[in-house]
């Protein structure tokens, strides 16, 4: 089965309510068992538009999923228009309604109508239990294959888990997220677009602020098997771009950070003003941060950036406290007090407007090194205030780390 459609069906998702996640996940999870999506598709509880849609998947795809529309409501009408469009009529299922009976039974009502209409199924669908809600998911052989089911995210998700490995190979899948900082993801992909095009492993590219990740999957007959081949396609990504690699799945930059400076037995404190705190919740949020990381300040006002940093009120006056200069006196004034190893400290402009006469995005980091200190410009234009935070905490780590 490989040209693959997925329809989620709601007017809500037109609207802009809800964000279409069930199509994110049934993406994921086909294209770990090598199937491609060649299409996404949404569309309102509207039957001309829905029979349009089912005709135009029926003409062009070999596997078809619907999300949504499965319910008791009026607006549910995904199975009655897809019953007409096949010719296979709604017939309910004895099985089905029984769950329903009891399910409603337990709540200490009496089943009505709409509860009964939660078991019809077409004509020859393999019914598939839903263990979490009363309507079931369905399994259509037919040219195409259709595959029903329900729009609540967990009731999707349970029957998606439940069905795709029985159907599609009894394997078992193991992914690794790789996770890069600094190289765009463009670069990324050129430099392993040659390994993109495999069904087995695969490996699939997506970014998220400022960090790109590959993921690998594969599919073998044990988890040792399918951990080998993802070490081997790991290998030769990391031959090719491991200097930008930081950790895989839940690594973070600051655990590398923690983890590199435990190696190296050193110590590392924090001077923050754009970042309010920011550095500091991320390094200690990670297990172990107390060995490396000996504390720091928030220095949001130029009086304290002056009273506990020694920061000149001169060189604010000067230069904007945005600047080269305020972050060299901001970092030479935090290590001069905690006699760390390393050090860090933030100064920028994080907007909506400017305060520092510096344009909005303008960040500047100082950096102690046993090499001596630096600081370190960047530019983060037209970017939203928790972005410019995030980015300028990470490029500081990650300065650190090279
Ligand atoms: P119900 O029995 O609850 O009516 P249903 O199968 O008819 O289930 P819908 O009525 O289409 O499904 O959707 C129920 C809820 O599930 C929606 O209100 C929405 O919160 C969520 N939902 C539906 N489709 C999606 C989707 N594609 N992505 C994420 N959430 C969705
Ligand atoms: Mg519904």
């Amino acid at each position: 089965m490989k040209r693959t459609e997925i329809i989620a069906v709601g007017s809500e998702l037109l609207l802009g309510e809800i964000t279409n996640t069930n199509a994110r996940y049934l993406s994921e999870q086909l294209s770990k068992y090598g199937l491609s999506v060649l299409y996404h598709v949404v569309v309102g509880d509207n039957q001309e538009r829905l029979r349009a849609t089912f005709e135009q998947a029926r003409s062009r795809s070999e596997f078809v999923i619907v999300t949504g529309g499965l319910g008791p409501t009026a607006d549910d009408i995904t199975k009655t228009t897809l019953a007409e469009v096949l010719g296979r009529p709604l017939i309910r299922d004895e099985a089905s309604l029984e769950t329903i009976h009891r399910f409603v039974a337990s709540r200490g009502r009496e089943p009505n109508e709409g509860d009964a209409r939660q078991a019809d199924v077409l004509t020859g669908a393999e019914v598939l239990t839903n263990p979490v809600g009363l309507a079931p998911g369905m399994w259509i052989e037919d040219e195409p294959t259709w595959l029903l089911l329900p729009g609540v995210p967990w009731e999707m998700k349970a029957i998606v888990d439940a069905t795709f490995p029985e159907k599609f190979g009894g394997m078992t899948i193991v992914s690794e997220s790789l996770r890069f900082y600094e190289i765009g993801e463009s670069a990324l992909d050129a430099a392993v677009v040659d390994l993109m095009t495999g069904s087995n492993p695969t490996v699939a590219p997506y970014a998220e602020s400022g960090e790109a990740r590959l993921r690998i999957s594969a599919r073998a007959d044990t988890e040792t098997v399918a951990r080998e081949m993802i070490e081997r396609v790991k290998q030769d990504i990391l031959a090719r771009v491991g200097h930008y690699y930081f950790g895989s799945d839940e690594d973070t930059l600051a655990a590398r950070l923690i983890h590199e400076l435990q190696a190296r037995k050193a110590t590392l404190s924090i001077a923050e003003s754009l970042t309010g705190g920011q550095a500091q919740a991320m390094l200690t949020a990670v297990p172990g941060a107390s060995s490396v990381f000996k504390g720091g300040v928030v220095t949001y006002s130029d009086e304290l950036k002056n009273r506990f940093l020694g920061v000149s009120l001169d060189t604010i006056d000067s230069h904007s406290v945005v600047s080269k200069e305020v972050a060299f006196e901001m970092i030479l004034g935090l290590t001069r007090q905690t006699g760390t190893d390393y050090g860090l400290a933030f100064t920028g402009e994080a907007g909506p407007t400017s305060n520092s006469g510096q344009p909005v995005g303008k960040v500047f980091i100082g950096i102690r090194s046993p090499d001596g200190i630096d600081v370190i410009e960047r530019d983060y234009p037209h970017q939203e205030r928790h972005v410019i935070q995030a980015r300028a905490t990470k490029d500081g780590m990650w300065a650190l780390l090279q």
